[in-house]
């Protein structure tokens, strides 16, 4: 009996491999090949890379990429949070201290997008709390001259991934419809994509970030702005110059005026 799949256990195991799937395809993985984009995602003319670029085309995620029931019905935030509950969906969920939801005004214009909770953010239950976290509140406080809790700070996964290895395609599939929701609910006006993997992993692009940074995509008509993660620029301090110069793109579309 012990080993016999309930019919509970088989549907939950055929929605985790048809997301995989879905997922797989979407990024033109070999032996699944991609179909056409169901949308896209268009680099806006408006802010191209260079007066000469042409806008970019890359495949977007499908809306209902993991189409868990009730979610498309969640109504708020703390419906959402409701809905996702103490989660099993993957395997990131035996090791974590506590789910990373996502923090900030639910009304807000701008909204921040990293990859995915750390030690610090773990055990805390927060996104952004630890030394990154500290470097994001400057960019939002000093940089911008907006309180941390005017914008809203979310991850493309909401659970620690152990060792803090990158978050792999079938945990991404599982969590990433829940950021879609979250932003829906949110209906923020920007998004900035902080980091290789969050920026990647939203545009479905494996351009590099070097490339992809500072200039406009729209995110299911959302504008959405890449720029390095914080933790690289605690590396590389020199290039916070680079995420300055695309923070003030964002400050420009919101209309903000930051820091003289
Ligand atoms: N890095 C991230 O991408 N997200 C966090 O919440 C913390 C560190």
């Amino acid at each position: 009996m012990g080993d016999v799949a309930s019919q509970a256990e088989r549907e939950e195991l055929a929605r985790v491999l048809h997301a995989y799937v879905e997922y797989q395809r979407e990024l033109g993985v070999l032996g699944f090949p991609a179909g056409a984009p169901t949308s896209t995602l268009v680099a806006s003319s408006a802010a191209p890379a260079s007066p000469a670029a042409a806008p970019t085309r890359v495949a977007a995620p499908t809306r209902d990429l993991f189409a868990a029931p009730g979610l498309g019905e969640t109504a708020s935030l703390d419906g959402l949070r409701e809905h996702i509950g103490d989660c099993r969906r993957c395997k990131l969920a035996p090791h974590r201290t506590n789910l990373v939801f996502g923090v900030g005004n639910p009304r807000a214009r701008l909204v921040f997008v990293g990859e995915a909770p750390g030690r610090d953010e773990d055990l805390k239950g927060e996104p952004f709390v630890g030394r990154a976290g500290q470097l994001l509140t400057e960019i939002i406080t000093k940089g911008m001259r907006l309180r941390r809790e005017d914008v809203y700070i979310a991850n493309v996964i909401k659970c620690r991934p152990p060792e803090n290895r990158n978050p792999e395609p079938d945990e991404v599939a599982s969590c990433e419809p829940f950021l879609l929701r979250q932003l829906e609910l949110i209906g923020p006006e920007v998004i900035v994509a902080l980091g290789k993997f969050a920026v990647q992993c939203l545009l479905r692009s494996k351009e590099p970030i070097t490339k992809l940074r500072g200039r406009w995509f729209d995110y299911h008509g959302i504008k959405l702005m890449p720029t390095f993660h914080p933790a690289y620029l605690l590396r590389n301090p020199a290039d916070k110059r680079l995420v300055w110069e695309d923070i003030q793109k964002v400050m420009k579309a919101l209309g903000i005026g930051g820091r003289a």
